[in-house]
């Protein structure tokens, strides 16, 4: 695909918008900035401020993010759109290049509900082409036998939320040819840390209808923070920043993951992720002696997914002794399945104590 043809893709409105300018995306050449209507003082010193007080807007894609961000995911800085949560990346996406009325985005159930939700909202259209039932492995013919031009945006999610299964990357680099110059393959690796699995964003410079979506919401630890960055062609990214909010980045979280991101901080997660492994290794075998569990799919996720004889009684059970699990039972072939995140060795420790009670008589 050409760098042009990529953009061929996009809304026509969006590759002719002028983007809204931010006060000072032009010059931040100033010692007294009374360009953006912001107030002087700070309110949490009383003092007055310049940049990066409470009082004053902040970037709207930091660059000292970008970079960061850059650096851990091993990209360059421009491949880089910076989002509120990858939840906000996949909105983008879905109103850069899905024109509401017409066209649609492909994903392959069960999957992550935001993508639909987003395409609705949007008024482009769902086409599903389900995962393989067992497997939950892509369907790659089904998918291109269902590609129409109204496609825009194919979602797959690695690992996969919520059966928690990689998919193939072979399959994967597979569609993303198939579809040059036809539709944006989009790769959500929101949890491929705790996979052990190299990133596809090492694809990027070979295709450039290829995103690849992360997030530092789960293995950093940083949910609140509402931080995670889609990964593309340059050019996209550039018509990406045309749609998103005028300061998606707020100052805090800005703050809140810049100090998550030190080296020492990096080797605690990295720490954790594979803790978290080691205890979904337990989880599972302990799951799998139970009476009442059918089956325990694969995980190479933060959670797995289980398929009880009663998920109903077990869910409201756990409920009730204030544990929440996830009722995924309605999605599609996963009756009587609930998604269970992995806690700590202690929560652990209490799930699987109520659920051996729960057991008893099922
Ligand atoms: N993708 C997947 C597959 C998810 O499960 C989630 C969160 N549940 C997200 C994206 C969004 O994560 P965030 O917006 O926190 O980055």
């Amino acid at each position: 695909m050409s760098e042009s043809s990529v953009l061929q893709l996009l809304r026509p409105a969006i590759r002719r918008l002028v983007p809204y300018h931010s006060a000072r995306s032009l010059s931040m050449e100033a010692d007294i900035f009374l360009d953006a209507n912001e107030t002087p003082w700070d309110p949490q010193t009383g003092e007055e401020s310049a940049l990066g007080g409470m009082n004053r807007y902040p970037e709207p894609q930091p660059k000292d993010l970008r970079v960061a961000l850059a650096k851990l995911y091993d990209v360059a800085t421009e491949r880089i759109f910076l989002g509120r949560g990858s939840d906000e990346a996949i909105d983008v996406l879905i109103r850069s290049f899905c024109e509401a009325g017409r066209d649609a985005i492909l994903i392959c159930p069960p999957t992550y509900g935001v993508y639909s939700v987003m395409a609705e909202i949007q008024g482009a259209s769902v086409v599903e082409a389900p995962l393989e039932s067992q497997t939950f492995a892509l369907d790659t013919q089904k998918i291109r036998e269902l590609w129409d031009p109204k496609i825009k945006l194919i979602f797959l999610c690695s690992p996969n939320n919520p059966t928690a299964n990689l998919l193939s990357k072979d399959a994967i680099l597979q569609l993303c040819e198939f579809f040059q110059g036809r539709a944006m393959v989009v790769v959500d690796e929101a949890y491929l840390e705790f996979s052990g699995e190299q990133s596809l964003s090492t694809a990027l410079t070979q295709f450039s209808n290829l995103i690849v979506l992360r997030t530092l919401s789960k293995a950093y630890g940083l949910a609140a923070a509402r931080c995670g960055v889609a990964l593309g062609d340059p050019q996209v990214i550039e018509a990406m920043q045309k749609v998103r909010a005028p300061y998606p980045i707020s100052q805090p979280s800005l703050v809140a993951v810049l100090s998550a991101l030190t080296p020492e901080k990096l080797r605690r997660a990295q720490a954790r992720v594979s803790q978290i492994c080691e205890e979904r290794e337990r989880v599972m075998e302990e799951l799998e002696a139970l009476p009442n569990v059918e089956h325990v799919f694969n995980s190479d996720a933060n959670f797995v997914l289980v398929k009880f004889s009663n998920s109903n009684k077990v869910f409201r059970s756990c409920a009730g002794k204030g544990v929440l699990l996830r009722d995924r039972s309605t999605m599609l072939g996963l009756e009587n399945c609930l998604r269970i995140s992995i806690g700590s060795p202690a929560q652990n420790d209490r799930l699987l104590a109520l659920l051996k009670e729960a057991a008893v008589g099922a």
